[in-house]
């Protein structure tokens, strides 16, 4: 203790530069987050040295995105130390929770695909799994949203304004990476060989994070690369007078690393993007090819000791890129090449959407990565080839597996040249896999059976138990046991509280206790006034048409409706709380938001309905508002188009803070449902198949409408401009879409979805058997912890060996 403080003054001295009585609360920050860091290095080197010397495999995660949101408490949690900490620094006359405000959280990642990756560099690490995740160091990460008048207005994210404390820049670990130019083929000893010469040259830079895993036991490095020009300025240019045209080639190899994109489920398709892509696989490839001879001296055994995890088809270059480094610069014939390219390289899918699978055009290709044109053109060439033997004269079937999509003006397919390049491909929840096998890739699974496999996702507790909801964490020790904290599976002794009033009590006044804390930050942010007492029913994620944000404010608009129809019945109080942004260029979405806004207008001041319904829009949506969203949540919305939503993440959060979900067969909703129980979760709606079934009779709602008074009073409400009095038409593209193009089943759902709204309520009314089925969904969510998941992967997909769940206690430790 003593020592944490003198360590804290001792780094605001030396390397802040102030003395306690100047220092601002970020200098203090600062100061304990490098006092903190200190502490992890230590574990880190130790770590690594083992790992070397035992000579263990790697798992090398590439993804363009990890949203890792804030990580001193993160840090402090999985290391120990918060506790003492807290005393040091209260001692020091600053609060810990003040100074965990002052780190930007790090949203180097759109949503649930780069939480996934945060998630699961912290149960590697937690795993004791030597691993390293590869990524690009954004100067922008996701755009901070601001609501403005109820329309979502994007800002630059400028979350290294205040300097990173986490990182480790690595001068000396710089890669080129090559862009462009011509390939020579050559005769070399009767072997002919290909040279690229390239047009351009970008250096990739290292920067490494720590991630240290729970107990403090083990730390792995989150490797980001940023880009830089080997010629950051042409003094002869500089010199006539062209100060602009002299750093040009700074500007755009600094392009590569300035921003995130911004992801709306179709892909970004841009040069630019190609580029950042190509960027972070070459880099982090050189990288881990260079590590590997370093200790093994040759590239043969590479998947022996690495497995390279391609999270989503953003990192599929690898495929071409390892193929080009093993046959081109280290002579391997190309047969041996593939062979070891496809034991080293694994591949997860995120999405069933065909369209929402990268491809590129050919001439782009040809022009940026001439040689992994041909490389790629090659490895076609033996895959078709084993199509044809599989299915002779069968044209169709070829072109639909092919890499090349001849339909579409000869297009590059990502995901197709992900699948053929990996031994393993995995889907992110049960239903997803399986869907996978019979749509998108039904004709490669025929070809390259047994690949595809499923490692539904999960979360990690830490994180989303511990550090969200610190008071529930206390009550779940005092009932299960101190143990929990290793192994959640301890959980399931919850189950013997279930008709025990007084643990019911204890369980909801930390539930109200947390809602009251939501209610205060939604005070002071947006001037609403909620009662901690009413149903908080919570949608939290990106806004996006699948997702549905709009079936829920139509239920939303609908209950409004029927409470001034009938003002004196017994109506459940509720608070609808939303958060999420919507891509920049996504206008429907963005109107959307609008419409939440404006009900919300609407609905909050109308004194007929007498304070029984709130709309709550929250901006600027991150990991941090969901960890102050989350343990204050009752229900929880995962009401995706049944189909469409892969696994989804925040369903599993939210359960495991003692939400009920309502939801519709989807993604890991399945999952939740067999372990919680189906009457424990409130499931509504049309399931995948009616979804597909529906889609080819047509997508016109005026029938169901029809057969709907309370949907078709709904949507004249919004198409007459009940909520934009100011601009009556504003929503009639959405009224539109609802009668006559319901693609995402909201008008075909809505009947189904508000009956289960209010099954909600009559249950909310009944006090024990609501509290009830909350304590069974925290009781039975420990399969969802992220813990398992990456066990999961590392004995089917990786084959590395794990840790213990985690190491003894510190106190078992010192005996
Ligand atoms: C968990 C999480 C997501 C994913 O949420 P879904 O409901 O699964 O789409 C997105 N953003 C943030 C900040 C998250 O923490």
């Amino acid at each position: 203790m003593a020592e944490i403080k003198s360590d804290v003054l001792a780094k605001l001295r030396l390397a802040i530069g102030k003395e306690a009585s100047q220092a601002t609360q970020q200098d203090w920050y600062h100061a304990a987050a490098l006092t903190l860091r200190d502490r992890i290095v230590h574990r880190w080197l130790t770590a690594d040295k083992e790992s070397y010397d035992a000579g263990r495999k790697r798992v090398y995660y590439l993804s363009l995105e990890f949203l890792i949101g804030r990580l001193f408490t993160d840090a402090l949690n999985n290391m120990g130390l918060m506790k003492v900490f807290e005393i040091a620094l209260g001692d020091l006359g600053v609060g810990l929770m003040d100074l965990r405000k002052c780190e930007p959280d790090a949203a180097l990642g759109n949503g649930g695909l780069g939480r996934l990756a945060a998630c699961f560099m912290e149960s590697m690490s937690t795993l004791q799994i030597p691993a390293i995740g590869y990524g690009i160091r954004y100067d922008f990460g996701l755009f901070r949203q601001v609501i403005v008048d109820g329309w979502q207005h994007e800002y630059p994210d400028v979350w290294l304004s205040f300097g990173n404390p986490w990182e480790f820049q690595r001068p000396e670990v710089v890669y080129h990476v090559h862009f462009g130019g011509g390939v020579e083929h050559v005769d070399d000893k009767g072997r002919a060989r290909a040279v690229w010469h390239p047009g351009e040259t970008v250096q990739a830079v290292a920067y490494d994070t720590p991630i240290v895993g729970w107990r403090g036991q083990h730390v792995n490095a989150l490797r980001l690369w940023s880009a830089r020009s080997p010629d950051p300025l042409k003094l002869d240019v500089f010199n006539s007078g062209d100060y602009l045209g002299a750093s040009a080639e700074e500007a755009r190899a600094e392009a590569i690393c300035k921003f995130l994109y911004p992801n709306d489920e179709s892909p970004a398709g841009r040069e630019l993007r190609l580029r950042q892509e190509y960027f972070f696989v070459s880099a982090s490839l050189q990288d881990l090819v260079k590590r590997h001879l370093g200790s093994d001296g040759q590239l043969r055994s590479l998947s022996q000791k690495a497995a390279v995890q391609l999270n989503d088809t953003h990192p599929s270059l690898a495929v071409a890129e390892l193929m080009r480094i093993l046959v081109d610069l280290h002579n391997f014939r190309w047969d041996e090449a593939w062979k070891v390219t496809v034991a080293t390289l694994s591949y997860t899918n995120h999405t069933l959407l065909p369209e929402a699978l990268e491809t590129w055009p050919v001439e782009l290709f040809e022009r940026l990565l001439p040689r992994h044109l041909e490389i790629i053109y090659r490895i076609n060439a033996q895959h078709l080839a084993l199509a044809e033997q599989r299915a002779p004269g069968d044209i169709d079937y070829r072109a639909s597996v092919s890499l090349i999509d001849e339909k579409s003006g000869r297009r590059v397919r990502m995901g197709q040249l992900a699948f053929v390049g990996s031994h393993r491909i995995n889907g992110v929840s049960a239903m997803h896999s399986d869907l996978m096998k019979e749509t998108v890739f039904h004709d490669l699974n025929h070809l390259y059976s047994g690949r595809i496999t499923n490692k539904t996702n999960g979360i990690t507790f830490r994180r989303w138990l511990m550090l969200a909801n610190p008071k529930l964490t206390s009550l779940l020790q005092e009932a299960c046991g101190d143990a929990i904290v290793d192994d959640p599976t301890l959980l399931s002794s919850l189950e013997s509280y279930i008709a025990d009033s007084g643990f019911h009590q204890k369980f909801r006044a930390v539930k109200h206790h947390n809602k009251v804390q939501l209610a205060r930050l939604i005070g002071e942010r947006m001037n609403v006034r909620l009662d901690p007492g009413a149903l908080f029913d919570v949608q939290i994620k990106r806004i996006h048409e699948y997702k549905r944000q709009l079936l829920n404010i139509l239920e939303a608009v609908a209950l409004y409706q029927d409470m001034k129809d009938n003002p004196q019945a017994d109506w459940v109080p509720r608070v609808k709380i939303f958060a999420g942004k919507a891509a920049a260029s996504y206008r429907y979405a963005k109107l959307i938001i609008k419409l939440i806004n404006d009900v919300a207008e609407v609905v909050n001041n109308d004194p007929a309905i007498g304070g029984k319904l709130k709309v709550v829009f929250m901006a600027d949506y991150n990991v941090s508002l969901a960890e102050a969203i989350i343990p204050a949540a009752d229900l929880s919305e995962q009401i995706s188009t049944a189909g469409m939503e892969a696994s989804g993440t925040g369903n599993m959060k939210l359960a495991l803070n003692g939400a009920l979900t309502i939801g519709t067969l989807d993604g890991a909703n399945i999952e939740i449902r067999d372990n919680v129980g189906a009457d424990n979760i409130a499931i509504f709606g049309m399931e995948a198949g009616d979804v597909m079934l529906r889609r080819q009779q047509g997508l016109d709602a005026t029938d169901i409408i029809r057969r709907s008074p309370r949907l078709a009073r709904a949507i004249d409400a919004i198409a007459s401009g009940l909520f934009s009095p100011d601009e009556p038409g504003r929503f009639e593209p959405i009224a539109h879409a609802l009668r006559h193009l319901d693609h995402y089943m909201v008008s075909a759902d809505f009947d189904s979805y508000y009956e289960a709204q209010r099954g909600i309520d009559a249950r909310w009314q009944t006090v024990p058997a609501w509290t009830r089925a909350s304590i069974l969904n925290v009781a039975r969510m420990a399969w969802f912890s992220s813990d398992r998941t990456i066990r999961e992967y590392a004995d089917d997909i990786w084959n590395v060996p794990v840790g213990p769940v985690a190491a003894a206690p510190a106190h078992a430790q010192r005996a």
